[in-house]
């Protein structure tokens, strides 16, 4: 088994541009081919005990690293940041095709900027990810109902929009308040 340590930054540091450059392929721990690196930067990386430079009838000159570089944690971690931020962009673009861009506790329009992902079922109980266990809301909503169960979340839903409801008069303005904003 190969031994493991973070990337060692393969490009050298001031490359100049104007010199012929020599390279080295480069092939990991595990003699995979990984890239090319500079003949110098090669060199140093030699010198520093992390591989065996040596010169191949096929490949020209090689680095074999005696070991297999993992990604830079801090990489690591920006790429798991932008696959988070794809799926919720998703989530929350599939939700607002299902539901439309209410609230789903105070019923209000939100847009793009306010709309969180909401768990009915939380996540403090390994719920899932899936959509159908999800409606957009407003943080602030969503901070509200955060201890709720399902039952009082939808009871909270509902005690909204009766308060909405109170607020007109006619039962034919409430007919059209509630075609508009798509509720039923
Ligand atoms: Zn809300």
């Amino acid at each position: 088994m190969s031994k493991v340590q973070t990337m060692i930054p393969l490009a050298p540091s001031h490359p100049d541009k104007d010199a012929p450059v020599m390279m080295a392929q480069v092939f990991d721990g595990r003699g995979n081919a990984i890239g090319a690196t500079t003949l110098a930067r090669a060199i140093e990386l030699e010198s520093k005990g992390k591989g065996v430079l040596t010169s191949e009838p096929s490949d020209g000159m090689v680095l074999r690293l005696n070991y297999v570089p993992t990604p830079d944690p801090a990489e690591v971690k920006q790429n798991a940041e932008t696959v988070k931020a794809r799926w919720r962009r998703h989530r929350v673009a599939q939700l607002r095709k299902r539901d439309g861009d209410f609230c789903f506790y105070c019923h209000a329009i939100m847009n793009r900027e306010e709309m969180t992902l909401e768990h009915l079922l939380p996540k403090s109980l390994k719920a899932s990810d899936s959509a159908l266990n999800m409606v957009l809301s407003h943080k602030l909503c969503n901070e509200q109902a955060q201890e709720f169960s399902i039952a009082e979340k939808v009871r909270m839903r509902e005690r909204n929009l009766v308060k909405i409801l109170r607020g007109f008069n006619s039962d034919m303005e409430r007919q059209v308040f509630l075609r508009d904003r798509s509720l039923w």
